[in-house]
């Protein structure tokens, strides 16, 4: 039987993407083919983070208990499952929800785009800081429409440096949301908001990475 390995479900406030803010179910699968080098999430990337092993029959019941209509499928790095795409369909065929998936930047999202009803994608462009930038997949930037997102997560002046020539370069602005994020204490706001504001980064949007406003940075299934 097709299973999945889930090592969290929770309900919270969705922290990315055009929906951040609403309330938003959260399933964490487990394993990741990245090792960024701030990753908060190393834990559920390992073979021996337990888990819960779910088909999705089962993950659409969850999320239908939860009476959340938002959806994030969230790890790790969850397209790495190579059944996703039957998860994807199933959930897709409930109108009353809204299906986002966030992911690295290293999968083809083009068989994922090809769905009957594809899900929104939040993709990650990872930066020279995260030592994950020869991972990036640039043809995924053809497939990302207005309701995506790529997200850039910021450590240092290199990697907005690194940004800005990305987004300028393949006119992300006009394909799709950009946003810009920062490494939790490596940089601060302040100095992305002035960057942005130095070289006129019209139509780019800074995120605050709500979850460690609200709650303790380390704290997990938030
Ligand atoms: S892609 Fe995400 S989950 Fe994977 S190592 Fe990087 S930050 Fe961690």
């Amino acid at each position: 039987m097709l299973r999945y390995k889930v090592v969290e479900k929770f309900i919270s406030i969705n922290g990315e993407g055009r929906l951040a803010g609403e309330l938003a179910v959260f399933i964490r699968f487990q394993g990741c083919n990245l090792a960024c080098s701030y990753c908060d999430t190393t834990w559920a990337n390992q073979e021996e983070a337990p888990y819960e092993l779910m088909t999705a029959e089962e993950l659409y019941s969850y999320i239908k208990e939860t009476k959340v209509c938002n959806i994030t499928l969230t790890g790790g790095e969850p397209l790495l499952n190579p059944k996703m795409d039957v998860l994807l369909r199933l959930l897709g065929e409930d109108q009353s929800l809204n299906i986002e998936i966030e992911t690295n930047g290293s999968v083809d999202l083009a068989p994922f785009a090809k769905l009957e009803r594809p899900p929104v994608f939040t993709m990650d462009y990872k930066l020279p800081s995260s030592l994950m930038e020869a991972d990036m997949m640039i043809s995924n930037f053809d497939v990302l429409g207005t309701k995506d997102t790529v997200k850039f997560v910021v450590g240092d002046f290199r990697d907005l440096e690194r940004a800005r020539e990305i987004i300028r370069g393949h006119q992300l602005i006009s394909k799709c949301q950009v946003y810009l994020s920062t490494v939790f204490g490596k940089i601060s706001l302040d100095e992305v908001v002035t960057y942005m504001k130095t070289h006129k980064m019209n139509g780019v949007r800074l995120q605050l990475q709500m979850h460690k406003v609200i709650w303790d940075p380390n704290l997990r299934g938030v």
